[in-house]
């Protein structure tokens, strides 16, 4: 089973909605953090012989030209990201085109290959904004990979798993975000944030039962995770959250998950017959993960410490139990990936 992976290419301030879309005009002003952190990427890439897709703002590829021909010329896919990295909802049909069509021309005059894939800023395909892909169709797109299941953004209605949808002008394939079913709401583990912040346990093991279902998996991630140091901008407190915290751990799990599951880019998983003759798709023998065996067996030590807890003070039943069984849980299981974190870090100092 391979599963997908894509890197949104975009630098530090390139942050959607901010002055009412007037900070595209202090852009010019910001210095550029992208090689650094484009280059880390590559590398750990060509470490596991893993192509990716990199979806590439516009704007940046007619700033760093040389940087997009470098990355296409290791393999991987380019695709686009919008040109000036505005949600679908912010923009008229007319605008999204006109966007739309000016990144796609900036990307391959760079490449000289075609652009096949759409990824909009922030998941905001919406019902509202189904429209977009009747556009992306008609401008020659073959897929496209923005939809989230979550309720609030896409719903469901744009599918769970790579499906294809009908459109004005054809159909067009879909690869929606990987989520999971939790309480009522689709929880997404694969990219972004919530990879940050979910257990690699719980990550490995989302991976493992999506693979067992032969369903592969989006892993997406985000050029700036990748270089601490960039700079920061003044944002609300949810959305600093979601763009600054605990950004250290992506590389770290990301290497984790290429050392056990296979890879490639979008185009390969979806339209395999699409592939390009310099798109090689890679298949390596799973190693023993010991790291997964540790840390579920320390996650079933702390529930059954917990439950120890719970039984063992029946008189205090109610709210001190639901206590204990927290306090079990946070002990045993959510520092797990801090741990191992640090054993990495030192492990790294060691070999220095
Ligand atoms: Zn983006």
């Amino acid at each position: 089973m391979i599963n997908a992976v894509s890197v949104d290419l975009e630098d530090w301030y390139h942050i959607c909605g901010l002055k009412n879309g007037q900070w595209v005009k202090e852009w010019n002003q910001y210095s550029a953090h992208l090689e650094k952190s484009v280059d880390k990427i590559l590398a750990l890439l060509d470490k596991y012989e893993v192509l990716a897709t990199f979806f590439v703002v516009g704007y940046v590829a007619e700033k760093n030209p040389r940087l997009i021909q470098k990355i296409a010329n290791m393999g991987h896919e380019i695709a686009s990201h919008g040109y000036f990295h505005r949600r679908i909802f912010d923009m008229t049909p007319e605008v999204f085109e006109e966007d739309l069509k000016r990144s796609k021309s900036v990307i391959e005059a760079i490449t000289g290959k075609k652009v096949r894939g759409y990824r909009a800023p922030e998941w905001s395909l919406k019902e509202e904004t189904r429209w977009a892909l009747d556009i992306l169709k008609k401008n020659g797109f073959e897929y496209d990979a923005s939809a989230n299941p979550m309720s609030y953004l896409s719903g469901k209605g744009f599918g769970l798993i790579p499906c294809e949808i009908k459109t004005k002008c054809g159909k067009i394939h879909e690869f929606p975000l990987s989520t999971v079913r939790m309480f009522a709401e689709r929880i997404p583990f694969s990219g972004g944030l919530p990879l940050r912040v979910v257990p690699y346990c719980n990550v490995f093991s989302f991976f493992k039962s999506f693979n067992k279902k032969r369903v592969p998996v989006m892993l997406y991630l985000h050029s700036w995770e990748f270089d601490i140091h960039h700079p920061k901008v003044d944002l609300p407190l949810n959305r600093k959250f979601m763009h600054y915290f605990n950004c250290k751990v992506t590389p770290i799990k990301v290497e984790k998950l290429f050392q056990y599951f296979n890879f490639t880019t979008i185009e390969n998983v979806l339209v395999p017959e699409m592939s390009r003759e310099t798109n090689r798709v890679f298949t390596k023998k799973p190693a023993i993960h010991k790291e997964y065996v540790i840390s579920s067996s320390l996650t079933f030590i702390g529930f059954l410490l917990a439950y120890s807890l719970l039984f063992a003070l029946p008189k205090f039943m109610g709210l001190y139990s639901l206590f204990a069984l927290l306090i079990g849980m946070t002990i045993l299981y959510w520092p797990w990936t801090t741990i191992s974190n640090c054993v990495e870090s030192i492990k790294k100092r060691i070999k220095k």
